[in-house]
């Protein structure tokens, strides 16, 4: 498909984190990519026959990046809110998912991917069951994705979900991409993440760069993790390092290098967060659920200009509420400032920095998060024409729009892999339809179950 999108600003980082911004930009789109952007009146002379998507009144931006979610947990939005996480995983949660089957996790995912393709999220990284159906659903509503099977030690097979990550890794040419996703300290033994670490250090040494695997988990996001993860590996007759904290469990046992993507680290201290750039760890942080589930919050204004791989997650939909990266965006530029009484942290160009080329590092995705050439054709345009975000009278503005003004409702063009997902505010109503009667009956049965 060849499109030229129109618009009134264009802003986004180049692959190297540096900022542009151009007025009055014409973006060229043929296939996949972006073959050329600039101003309108420069790139339209390589038009003939393309459709054109946008008008003089649109800003566009890279698509958003939730770099951590549980897609398919749509089915649990709004169930058992208001607790600790660990009530609320064992006694609420993971007695749900018992009775899950694949069906379930299709329609949870897809109204996961619709939700987030109308807020101006192109990307996402899921972990959870049945990954080859959350893979289905993103490919059904055009997103870009990545999934992967949660490792449970005693629960599931290493080799089986190695083998479900292998073949979903780069399927539909590229669109959508697997983890291998270590579910957390305290719910995988070391011998598992050892294992699992030697497999991917392996096969990443053997393969082209795109086929190389990243190692997905949860790290340092309970206060009490390296207690409850000696516990747990000593209920399995293992042994446990004598170590200070999960980045140095890592360290110990070999997993500190650059094919391991955290979610969380909230418990971490300075030396962890030198550890973590040293070693190009990839982080994503999830500061909406970890405030709502009460587990304090990461040290994002410490980790902003020292990790290189920083990106921002939603987390899943039940305990956020929402896959609106903006709620996170607007959340984390205001916390800091009021937290440690410093207006000048967490600037509005750092969350827009986090929501895009950020994120893409940290999931380490070439071509994604920006719009220069030859990047990945996933584009948003954002209707300026809104009392909420008038006046726009500069870049800095702009910045400050996507930080604190904007809520996901002015995104009227979602552009995927070079085609238009969401055309004019609208994505298929009968398809919405069906997917939103289709996940109230999943949740109801599986409550229903749970009793
Ligand atoms: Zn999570």
């Amino acid at each position: 498909m060849e499109l030229v999108i129109r618009g009134k600003y264009a802003l986004y980082f180049s692959s190297d984190s540096k900022l542009h911004f151009i007025e009055d930009p014409g973006i060229i789109i043929e296939q996949d990519k972006i073959v050329n952007i600039g101003k309108y009146s420069e790139v339209k002379k390589d038009i003939v026959g393309h459709d054109k998507v946008g008008d003089k009144n649109q800003l566009l931006i890279p698509g958003l990046i939730n770099g951590h979610t549980h897609l398919a947990m749509t089915l649990f939005r709004g169930i058992a809110d208001d607790l600790p996480l660990n009530i609320w995983l064992q006694d609420h949660i993971w007695p749900m998912e018992r009775n899950l089957n694949a069906e379930d996790v299709y329609y949870g995912a897809k109204l996961g991917a619709i939700e987030s393709l109308l807020a101006g999220v192109t990307t996402i990284n899921s972990m959870y069951w049945y990954p080859e159906e959350e893979a289905k659903a993103i490919k059904d509503t055009l997103m870009r994705g990545m999934v992967g099977p949660p490792v449970i030690s005693g629960m599931n097979n290493l080799k089986k979900s190695l083998s479900i990550a292998t073949n979903l890794h780069n399927s539909e040419k590229g669109r959508i991409r697997a983890t291998l996703s270590l579910h957390s300290p305290y719910t995988v033994t070391i011998s598992d993440f050892v294992e699992a670490n030697e497999y991917i250090l392996n096969r990443n040494q053997e393969c082209e760069d795109e086929d190389k695997l990243l190692i997905h988990t949860h790290l340092a996001e309970p206060e009490d993790e390296l207690a409850q993860a000696k516990k747990f590996n000593l209920n399995k007759n293992e042994d446990f390092p004598d170590v200070n904290s999960s980045i140095d469990l890592m360290e110990k046992i070999g997993l500190l290098h650059e094919y391991l993507l955290t979610a969380h680290c909230i418990h971490i201290s300075r030396e962890d967060i030198i550890k973590l750039q040293k070693n190009k760890v990839r982080v994503i942080v999830n500061p909406l659920s970890n405030s709502k589930l009460g587990n304090h919050m990461p040290p994002l204004d410490k980790m902003i200009r020292k990790i290189e791989n920083l990106g921002l997650g939603t987390d899943g939909p039940a305990s956020n509420n929402t896959l609106n990266v903006f709620d996170t965006v607007r959340y984390i530029a205001l916390f800091y400032k009021g937290l440690l009484s410093d207006p000048e942290i967490i600037k509005a160009k750092e969350t827009f920095w986090l929501a895009t080329i950020g994120g893409a590092k940290a999931l380490r995705w070439k071509g994604i998060g920006s719009l220069e050439q030859d990047s990945l054709a996933d584009i948003v345009t954002i209707d300026l024409k809104k009392p909420h975000l008038t006046p726009t009278i500069s870049s800095d503005s702009l910045l400050s729009h996507f930080a604190y003004s904007m809520n996901g409702s002015e995104i009227k063009n979602v552009i995927v892999n070079g085609k238009l997902v969401i055309k004019n505010y609208d994505f298929d109503s009968i398809i919405i339809e069906k997917v939103l009667e289709e996940v109230e009956k999943k949740t109801l049965k599986l409550l229903k179950k749970e009793e």
